[in-house]
């Protein structure tokens, strides 16, 4: 899966534009501009709830086009968020997005990291429409130690799986296998343990599950810096809580596709187990002597959607709406957003906050979660 998704030269999201009608799939950020004006509204209340600390950065994991942060910027700058108050933080490892993301944020070219001082953690930096420094960077390992507001929207399911499987002799892995008759790709299942079977899974009782390690590391990074410099993670996708089996699959056209077939020309992905990303967010690595960090969710993006005002802000854009095909539009958007039919009920919101906030979040939980 890393491989296919993410090889240097032919990873799937490293050389093109995989988004929108056109490509294989569509996400919320491109559905509507409601998405991203509801989420920066609610990052707005959140920080401010944490006494407003500047400077801050707003750190996204899994841009895609930039769709999402542009929004969010645009509306920060309406809070009068902007300038050198904060900066954007984006971690990508697609050159190719960094591009379309560079474009989508500012007016000017960005510093390629041969122009960069020697040192920088980052690979590529530029400045926003409205004045902000935006930087790039590989690993969330890299980002700067400050206040940070957690950004991940359809991130986490496309991080690398091990699929695992119970057989009589106890847990086993799907691997997958060269089947040198045809020279097609088959999933196979290992003669003995591998080190994923090390997994916890004691109390589990499900027979079959799909785990990943690279989320638990990331998540666990993301809430380490959030205890330890302050901040907020909004984590949403699609997914459950522990309860799945089998989710493994491919997109392409907008089809399901097998993920076994021209490997590199379809999206590989799984649904996030949010389960285990909330353990990873409290349960540090290091055991320092630190208390967990809080969790909220999962819920609905229909219930979160709702409860922070997609109605109101649909109706405002109505009212100053002359175009009949806009109206329509907006319409529809509304309803793959929020329909539990279409977008709805499959997609969750995950929030996560440093345990120093809890007397705060009993008086004022987070918007949407509640
Ligand atoms: N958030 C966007 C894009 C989702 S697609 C949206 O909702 O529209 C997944 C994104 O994560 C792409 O930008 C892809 O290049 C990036 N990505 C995938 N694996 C990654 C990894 N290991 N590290 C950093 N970014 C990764």
């Amino acid at each position: 899966m890393k491989e296919v998704l993410t090889n240097p030269t032919a990873g799937y999201y490293m050389n093109r534009d995989v988004f929108g009608q056109t490509g294989d799939f569509i996400t919320s950020p491109e559905i509507s501009q409601m998405f991203g004006e509801l989420i920066a509204v609610w990052l707005v209340n959140e920080w401010t709830k944490c006494g407003r600390p500047t400077p801050f950065q707003i750190a996204e994991l899994g841009p895609g086009r930039g769709t999402l942060m542009a929004d969010i910027l645009r509306v920060f700058s309406k809070f009068k968020i902007a300038g050198s108050d904060f900066s954007v933080s984006l971690v990508e490892v697609s050159p190719y997005l960094a591009q379309v993301q560079e474009k989508q944020l500012g007016p000017r070219q960005a510093q390629e990291d041969t122009k960069l001082p020697q040192g920088s953690q980052h690979y590529k930096q530029s400045i926003s429409f409205y004045g902000s420094q935006v930087r790039w960077y590989n690993h969330i390992a890299d980002l700067p130690r400050t206040f940070t507001l957690f950004l991940a929207h359809e991130f986490f399911d496309a991080l690398p799986i091990h699929k695992l499987v119970k057989v009589d002799q106890g847990w086993r892995e799907v691997l997958i296998d060269l089947n040198r008759e045809d020279l097609t790709l088959r999933f196979v299942i290992s003669r003995d343990r591998t080190p994923a079977c090390l997994y916890r899974l004691d109390n589990e009782s499900r027979e079959e599950l799909e785990v990943s390690p690279q989320s638990l590391i990331i998540t666990q990074a993301m809430a380490a810096r959030i205890h330890q410099d302050g901040g907020i993670g909004l984590v949403i996708d699609y997914g459950h809580e522990g309860d799945k089996t089998d989710t493994f699959r491919g997109f392409k056209n907008h089809k399901l596709h097998d993920p076994l077939v021209d490997p590199g020309t379809a999206d590989l992905t799984a649904d996030v187990d949010f389960s285990a990303l909330k353990w990873a967010a409290t349960h540090p690595r290091t055991f320092e002597d630190w208390k967990a960090n809080l969790t909220f969710g999962t819920v609905d993006q229909k219930d979160f959607l709702t409860r922070v005002g997609i109605n109101l802000r649909l109706e405002q854009l109505l009212a100053s709406c002359r175009d009949e095909d806009v109206a329509l539009n907006l319409k529809s958007a509304h309803k793959m957003l929020t329909d539990p039919m279409e977008m709805g009920s499959k997609f969750k919101f995950l929030a996560l906050y440093p345990s120093v906030m809890e007397k705060i979040l009993e008086r004022y939980p987070p918007p949407g979660f509640v």
